[in-house]
């Protein structure tokens, strides 16, 4: 029995574009057996209690004080409900010039994704990283996948896990989210996962 957003053919290959056709293959077998709950309970038994924006502040900083510890400072971090809506991103890292007076400023912020919340402790950790590591390098190149993984070595399981997470949400979700068009994930795959996050001029 499956309800029909998720009879879609193309259902496991919109979160997983990019990966190999056997994998999309394994993912939409176990979604369409109802396992994937399961597998991801089993695999991410973790929760972790970030549950505040300043909580989230302290952690992202613990985490760039032991990896990026001569990045500049961050000037907010927190979570964004709308995010995941409206901007079709988990996360987005901002710098913006800002005039003080006779001085230009960068203002630097990191806002995560509401869902997160809730999500596995590892998934957070992932997005972090990943939203840390546009701090370096604004594209998703070589040196931003390096620096990722030098945070989070198991960088790249993690990122597939987390679509895996995303898909299970659009199954279990009977809620308005649920029919959500396609690219949300444009962020993890794609030039950017910052639609309006980028340097202003
Ligand atoms: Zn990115």
């Amino acid at each position: 029995m499956t309800s029909p957003h998720l009879a879609s053919p193309a259902g496991a290959a919109r979160y997983l574009a990019g990966y190999p056709p056997e994998l999309i293959a394994q993912a939409e077998t176990l979604r369409g057996e109802g396992r994937l709950v399961d597998y991801l309970a089993r695999r991410f038994p973790e929760r972790h209690e970030v549950r505040s924006d300043s909580a989230l502040f302290t952690y992202v900083n613990d985490l760039k004080t032991r990896h990026l510890r001569n990045a500049e400072p961050l000037n907010f971090v927190g979570y964004d409900a709308k995010l995941r809506v409206l901007q079709h991103a988990l996360g987005t890292h901002t710098r913006r010039t800002q005039v003080q007076g006779a001085k230009l400023k960068m203002r630097r912020e990191i806002r995560v994704a509401t869902l997160f919340k809730e999500a596995p402790a590892a998934l957070l950790r992932m997005i972090v990283v990943h939203e840390l590591a546009h701090l370096r390098e604004l594209e998703h190149n070589k040196a931003f996948y390096k620096l990722c993984q030098h945070m989070e070595p198991d960088y790249f399981q993690l990122e597939f896990d987390l679509r895996l997470y995303l898909m299970s949400q659009e199954a279990t979700n009977c809620g308005p989210s649920a029919g959500l068009p396609q690219a949300r994930l444009r962020p993890l795959g794609g030039a950017s996962d910052v639609p309006g996050g980028r340097e202003s001029p």
